[in-house]
């Protein structure tokens, strides 16, 4: 974990600061960068006593545990480039072979399907032989090939696009736990088009998404779509830290109030006194805590903002003696459809084989996902009810003998942004009335993006439309 002392007052207590980001997750700490790397130097106020956000990585008795976020998306360009630039190319990691995700169905974990494109299925043989799903949702998939495309272009949920396309045994065993599941979230309620636009665009084109990979076949990297780093993803944000001049980022520094200065500057107040003018301003919190910023400014603004849905999650890192699971551990890990309701868990990873180095010779090390829209009650239990939960399902699911060897459990409160039907509309509106509060910006999850790869790419876009 970062170690992150208050910084001393930053040089904009001179005078208005050139430009102040608000909030210190990888998306505020993107956009500093790249302010930097235009010559300009901002002040990064973040609430909590280290940057990083979301992102976490704890070393412990020789595991190596992502609390938050363990992975970056390698088909897009943001975060690669920006290790890269950062001059640690060399230490990207590749996940380990073999690949394979399972599914959990009838308390057995199947294999997802090979050829398939985020459990879309490209080829039918595959999805023939697959013991995932019976033999009436296969057919139901396969009449993908002869539907007609949709006739209204309007935002639908993941769940109806889905449902029209390949049928419910297609929502429930691979929207819901995969699609929907990267976002902890209601099937029934993300944006298939904020969210998935390509495969919206796919219909559009090509009418069957089958027929679509048929004629253009994705060809997936040799080495996966996942990326990170010997360090665990906390290792980027030290290096974006190393990038920046000392104290630009002033830990347990809340901005409780946002209002207009003087002279077209902002006005930032201070949890426990203090206040800073800036020329510039960019929100990258949470949406919620945009909200409460806006109110002074822009009421109409915070409320939309306020209107972007958020929830908890929690993940329980697990390590064990090699011996005292029976399960092979041969891949990433698995996912459980809400359908399969005598297994509470979201998710797990097997962390050790889907990484190199995150546990000692002859350990191995297991994360589970908790809560998210499927189960918020699930919320209310402490961290070590948490970490018992894990223990039990996985132990169940994965024939583990015995206690584990090392228990972490950590609370994700109100942590994942909720794109949801209707967000592209909110956007729009959102992005009018930023129109009229020249300097102020906003980047982050909750926003235009989420993923860690976005929130790069679409903070230091900011930034650059900030300092033009
Ligand atoms: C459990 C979990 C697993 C995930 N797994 C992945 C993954 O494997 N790969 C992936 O790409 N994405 C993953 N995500 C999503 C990804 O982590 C996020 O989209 C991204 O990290 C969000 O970054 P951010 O900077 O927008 O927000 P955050 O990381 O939430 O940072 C916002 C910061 O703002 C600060 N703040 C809030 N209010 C104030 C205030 N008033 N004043 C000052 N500071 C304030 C907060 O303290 C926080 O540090 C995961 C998310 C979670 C929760």
């Amino acid at each position: 974990m970062i170690d992150q002392p208050v910084a001393p007052d930053p040089p904009g207590s001179l005078g208005p600061a050139p430009i102040v980001i608000v909030g210190g997750g990888i998306a505020g700490l993107a956009t500093a960068y790249e302010c930097v790397r235009r010559g300009v130097r901002p002040v990064v106020l973040e609430a909590g006593p280290r940057p990083g956000g979301v992102i976490l990585t704890e070393s412990v008795d020789g595991f190596l545990i992502d609390a938050g976020p363990d992975a970056l998306i390698a088909q897009k360009p943001g975060a690669i480039e920006l290790i890269r630039e950062l001059g640690l190319g060399d230490r990207i990691q590749t996940t380990l072979e073999p690949r394979t995700s399972f599914i959990l169905r009838g308390g057995r974990l199947h294999a997802l399907p090979e050829a398939s494109v985020m459990g879309i299925p490209t080829r039918l043989l595959p999805l023939a032989t697959t013991s995932l799903f019976s033999w009436p949702g296969k057919l139901r998939m396969a009449a993908d090939l002869v539907l007609p495309r949709r006739a209204n272009g309007e935002d639908e949920s993941i769940g109806a696009f889905m449902r029209r396309r390949f049928g419910d045994e297609a929502v429930d065993y691979l929207a819901q736990p995969l699609l929907a599941g990267i976002h902890s979230g209601d099937v029934e309620r993300l944006s298939m088009r904020k969210l998935f636009p390509r495969l919206v665009e796919l219909e559009t084109r090509h009418r069957s998404l089958i027929l679509a990979f048929r004629r253009a076949p994705a060809r997936p990297s040799p080495d996966g779509i996942f990326r990170s780093l010997p360090g665990g993803l906390e290792e980027l944000v030290r290096a974006v830290m190393a990038a920046l001049p000392p104290a630009t980022v002033r830990a347990r520094s809340r901005v409780e109030a946002l209002a207009r200065g003087d002279g077209g500057t902002w006005r930032l107040s201070l949890a426990g006194g203090g206040a800073l003018e800036a020329r510039r301003v960019v929100l990258c919190v949470p949406a919620y805590a945009a909200q409460a910023l806006l109110a002074g400014v822009d009421p109409a603004l915070a409320e939309l903002a306020g209107e972007i849905g958020y929830v908890s999650s929690a993940t329980v890192a697990l390590g064990y003696r090699r011996e005292q699971v029976r399960h092979p551990l041969a891949g990433a890990g698995f996912v459980v459809p809400a359908a399969e309701r005598q297994c509470s868990l979201m998710a797990a990873s097997f962390v050790s084989s889907k990484w190199p180095g995150r546990a000692p010779p002859g350990m191995v090390l297991l994360r589970a996902f908790i809560g998210g829209a499927r189960n918020p009650e699930l919320m209310a239990l402490d961290l070590d009810a948490l970490a018992s939960l894990a223990e039990r399902e996985l132990g169940g699911l994965l024939g583990i003998e015995g206690a584990p060897v090392l228990v972490r459990a950590y609370r994700w409160d109100r942590s994942n942004a909720q794109h949801e039907v209707g967000h592209l509309t909110r956007l729009a509106r959102i992005d009018e009335r930023l129109g009229q509060l020249p300097g102020l910006y906003i980047t982050g999850s909750g926003f235009r993006v989420t993923g860690i790869t976005d929130c790069i790419t679409d903070g230091r876009a900011t930034a650059a439309a900030a300092l033009t």
